[in-house]
C-alpha cells in the first residue's frame, strides 16, 4: 500500500478488477479487503470516495427517525458476551412491560413528535424461563411473538406512531404476521463469522446468533418484500475481512430481493458488567473504514451509524459516507447502551449542519420503501400515508 490509496484509487477510477469507482460501481471483495485495512495516510482518499458515493445517492441530506424505545421484555434465552440489556427472571431490572406501560410511553412520544415505536426485546425467553410463560399466560398470550404482535397492533390502532419490531429470529409465518402490523422490521446480522459461536467467543451461549439462521430470517423477509433493517456489529472478535464478508452477505440478499432498507454499522462498547468487559473497543478509525467500505460496496444503500456510540466525535462519521443517524429518542434512553445517551436533537442538527448537510426526520420505513407498504390497502397503509409528507419523509419534519 506504499503508493498510497489516492494513487491507487485514481487508477481504480479508470478500471481495477472490473470496478469503476467514478462510475459508482461497487467494490469487489478483494478491493474491499484492501481498503478496510488501509493506512492512515490512505484513509482520507477512502473517505472522500465514500462521501462522493453518498452524495450521488442522497445529496446533502442526513436522515434520522424520531422514536421511542420500547423494551417489551428484557428476558432473553441468549447470553451474548457484550449484552447489558438481557436479564434472567428475578434479576434486578428484569421486566416485561404491560400494555398500559407500552401505551404510556408511546403517547408521551407522540407528544414529542416521534413517529417510530421501536420494539426491542429478548429472543424467545419463554423457551428458557417458566416465569416468562406465566407472565404471558397472565397477559393472555401464547408466546412473546403473539404478545409483540398484539402490542404493535395496539400502537397502530391507538396512536400515530408506527411500530418497528426487532424480536430476533423469525419464521416465514411470523414475518408475515408482523408485517401486517408494522411497516418495517429489523434483525442485526452482526457477523457472518460462525466461529464467534465457539467456546469463549462473543456468541458461545447464544443459539439465536447462528449466522445461517439470521440470514434465513433476512432472506424470508426478502421473499415477502418486507422493508428490512440489518447490519453488523464490529469489535466482537471478528476480523476486518469478516466485516467485508458480512457486508457482502447482506449485499447478496439485497441483490436477490431488493428489500434491505438500511445497513447499520454498530461498534461494540465496553461496559463494566459484561463478560467482554476486558475486550478492546474498535477504534474510530476502524469505524470510519468499515462505514466507508460499506458505502463503496453498496453505493445505493442507506448506511447508518448510531451517534451515541461514537460520542463525542460522532459528526466525523459523516465523513465516511453514512446518510442516516438511526433512531434517536427525545424521551427514552438507549436501553441497549444505557450509559451512552442519545444526543439532544438540537445538537444533532447543529453538528449535522456543521458538515454541510440538512437533517431530516424519516419514518421507520425509508421513503423509497413506502410503496412496499402502501400498495397493500388497509390500516397499516393508511397510518403510514398519514404519517408521511409528500416526499415520504415524516410529516412532522425536524
Ligand atoms: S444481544 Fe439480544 S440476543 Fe443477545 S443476549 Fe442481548 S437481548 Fe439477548
Amino acid at each position: 500500500m506504499g503508493a498510497g490509496l489516492t494513487t491507487r484509487m485514481g487508477r481504480d477510477s479508470v478500471s481495477c478488477h472490473g470496478s469503476d469507482l467514478q462510475l459508482g460501481l461497487p467494490l469487489t471483495r478483494e478491493q474491499a479487503c484492501q481498503r478496510i485495512r488501509c493506512s492512515n495516510e490512505e484513509l482520507p482518499a477512502l473517505l472522500a470516495a465514500a462521501v462522493e458515493a453518498k452524495q450521488r445517492f442522497k445529496p446533502d441530506v442526513i436522515s434520522y427517525s424520531r422514536k421511542v424505545f420500547i423494551p417489551l421484555t428484557n428476558l432473553c434465552r441468549d447470553y451474548c458476551g457484550y449484552c447489558t440489556f438481557r436479564r434472567d427472571p428475578g434479576q434486578p431490572g428484569a421486566h416485561t412491560m404491560t400494555p398500559e406501560e407500552v401505551l404510556e410511553v408511546v403517547r408521551a412520544g407522540e407528544r414529542l413528535g416521534c413517529t417510530e415505536a421501536l420494539f426491542s426485546l429478548g429472543d424467545k425467553p419463554e423457551l428458557a424461563f417458566p416465569e416468562m410463560r406465566e407472565t404471558l399466560q397472565r397477559l393472555g398470550y401464547k408466546s412473546t411473538l403473539h404478545y409483540l404482535e398484539a402490542m404493535c397492533e395496539l400502537v397502530l390502532r391507538e396512536t400515530t406512531l408506527l411500530p418497528h419490531p426487532n424480536p430476533g429470529l423469525l419464521s416465514a409465518e411470523w414475518i408475515s404476521r408482523l408485517s401486517a402490523v408494522s411497516p418495517s422490521m429489523g434483525l442485526m446480522l452482526e457477523t457472518a463469522n460462525d466461529s464467534l459461536l465457539a467456546a469463549g467467543a462473543a456468541h458461545d451461549n447464544a443459539p439465536d446468533k447462528v449466522p445461517a439462521k439470521r440470514l434465513r430470517t433476512i432472506e424470508e423477509a426478502g421473499k415477502q418484500n418486507v422493508p428490512f433493517t440489518t447490519g453488523l456489529l464490529i469489535g466482537i472478535g471478528e476480523s476486518a475481512e469478516d466485516r467485508v464478508d458480512t457486508l457482502l452477505a447482506i449485499r447478496e440478499l439485497h441483490r436477490r430481493y431488493g428489500h434491505i432498507q438500511e445497513v447499520i454499522v454498530q461498534n461494540f462498547r465496553v461496559k463494566a458488567d459484561i463478560p467482554m468487559r476486558h475486550w478492546p473497543e474498535p477504534t474510530q478509525g476502524e469505524m470510519l473504514r468499515t462505514i466507508a467500505v460499506a458505502r463503496l460496496l453498496m453505493p445505493q444503500m442507506n448506511i447508518q451509524a448510531p451517534p451515541n456510540l461514537s460520542a463525542p466525535y460522532y459528526q466525523d462519521l459523516l465523513d465516511a459516507g453514512i446518510n442516516d443517524w438511526g433512531g434517536i429518542s427525545p424521551l427514552t434512553p438507549d436501553f441497549i447502551n444505557p450509559e451512552k445517551p442519545w444526543p439532544h436533537l438540537d445538537e444533532l442538527r447543529r453538528r449535522t449542519e456543521s458538515k454541510g448537510y440538512t437533517l431530516r426526520q424519516r419514518l421507520p420505513v425509508y421513503p423509497e420503501f413506502l410503496p412496499n407498504v402502501t400498495s397493500r390497502p388497509g390500516r397499516l397503509a393508511d397510518k403510514v400515508l398519514a404519517a408521511a409528507d409528500p416526499n415520504c419523509y415524516a410529516r412532522r419534519a425536524a
